[in-house]
């Protein structure tokens, strides 16, 4: 038999469904994959439910129902000030995940150069590879995150198709600051390059931050292509509903790669996000500050018991450094150790990146029920005998 395609054949089965399968095994908490572990507003399940009932369960326009179009570009105008033509500057995928897939099928072809930022989501390296692209990685490092600026500027070069850019980005839990942004929007003009913006986690910033989309920048309204899901703005990731807007002519081949992905996306679904995404401000406003508090009450209890914690301005997640309760292992191990032996799961951190030395800390998901998270740092407490 001839060998399948080694790019994919020879990757791992990726991190989130390892550790969620591995949690299920042992009836562990499982802080590892990103998801609530309670479903977002009834109104909107509501509406999905009626939708299914009512029809048409047919094939909806390969961009996406014209409400759920126009609710997108009305919620782009509403907090970022952003026009954008429902008809030919949006498009409706399936999750955020398809739409990082049609923007790098989209924009990249064999020869391009991507610059991608470590650590990174798991499936933007195998994607952009997979498009043909050669990758430069740029590694950003903790505790602080910041963005290594001359490293960045060497990464770019001539050949550079586009960066992709993940703010605030999983697993670093950073927001990029108006200067980093600013320093991208400079390099990605200057190299006549795209950035495609993997703003999932738009509403889930923390401690007042405010969300700047790089497409608001200077220049970068024809460059950017912005991505959002419906998963995390209403704790729905079950759903895969995402979007992408941008420029008419930067957004066009990203509608060619959609319409040969997955075509379309459920058309009960779209209909209950338009709507969803017509909540009043308090809505969105409540959602950080409800996770807000998650995320000091996991740092305040996993500091309790001796992991060194990095800060989360910003996502689903915090991470913990835990050298200093003397594990003997790696992150992997790590891990493995806490879901079998304690009965909490985390991510490691070393998934996030392509090779290297990061092995010495935990991702943990805090979009819990407060009780679930005390269980979980209880829990830990004990093995670690703190
Ligand atoms: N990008 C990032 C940074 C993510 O963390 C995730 C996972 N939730 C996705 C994209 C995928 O989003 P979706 O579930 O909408 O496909
Ligand atoms: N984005 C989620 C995370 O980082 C997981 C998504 C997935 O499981 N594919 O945990």
């Amino acid at each position: 038999m001839k060998s399948a395609n080694p790019g994919l054949s020879g990757l791992g089965t990726t991190i989130f469904e390892v550790m969620s399968l591995l949690a299920r095994e042992h009836g562990s908490i499982n802080l590892g994959q990103g998801f609530p572990d309670e479903d977002g507003p009834e109104d909107i399940r509501r509406l999905a439910a009626e939708a299914v009932v009512a029809g048409p369960n047919q094939y909806p326009p390969m961009p996406g129902i014209v409400e759920l179009r126009q609710a997108i570009t009305a919620h782009a105008k509403r907090f970022y000030d952003l026009d954008f033509d429902w008809r030919s500057e949006v498009v409706v995928t399936s999750g955020a995940t398809e739409a990082l897939a049609g923007c790098l099928f989209g924009l990249l072809e064999p020869g391009d150069e991507a610059v991608l930022l470590e650590p990174l989501y798991d499936s933007y390296l195998p994607i952009a590879r997979r498009a043909g692209a050669d990758v430069k990685l740029v590694r950003l490092e903790p505790p602080n995150w910041e963005l290594p600026c001359e490293a960045l500027a060497e990464a770019f070069s001539d050949r550079t198709k586009l960066i992709l850019l993940n703010s605030p980005m999983n697993p670093a839990a950073k927001v990029f600051s108006d200067d980093e942004l600013s320093f991208i929007a400079e390099l990605v003009t200057r190299y006549d390059a795209y950035a495609v913006c993997d703003e999932v986690y738009e509403h889930l910033l923390f401690d007042g931050r405010p969300h700047h989309p790089l497409i608001t920048f200077p220049g970068m309204r024809e460059r950017c292509l912005r991505i959002g899901s419906a998963g995390k703005i209403f704790s729905l990731t079950g759903w895969k509903v995402g979007w992408v807007c941008g420029a008419a002519e930067t957004l066009a081949p990203v509608i060619k790669a959609h319409q040969f992905l997955t075509f379309t996306t459920a058309p009960n679904l779209q209909v209950a996000v338009a709507s969803g995404l017509g909540k009043d401000d308090a809505y969105f406003a409540s959602i950080s500050t409800e996770l807000e508090g998650k995320r000091n009450r996991l740092r305040d209890g996993l500091a309790g018991i001796g992991f060194k914690m990095l800060e989360t301005e910003g996502t689903y997640f915090i991470s913990a450094d835990f050298r200093p309760l003397g594990f003997n292992g790696d992150d992997v191990d790590f891990c493995r150790h806490i879901t079998t032996e304690a009965g909490v799961t985390a991510v490691p951190l070393s998934a996030f990146y392509d090779t290297g030395d990061v092995r010495h800390f935990a991702r943990f998901c805090f979009t819990k029920q407060d009780a679930i998270l005390d269980e979980a740092v209880d829990k830990l407490a004990r093995h670690f005998g703190a």
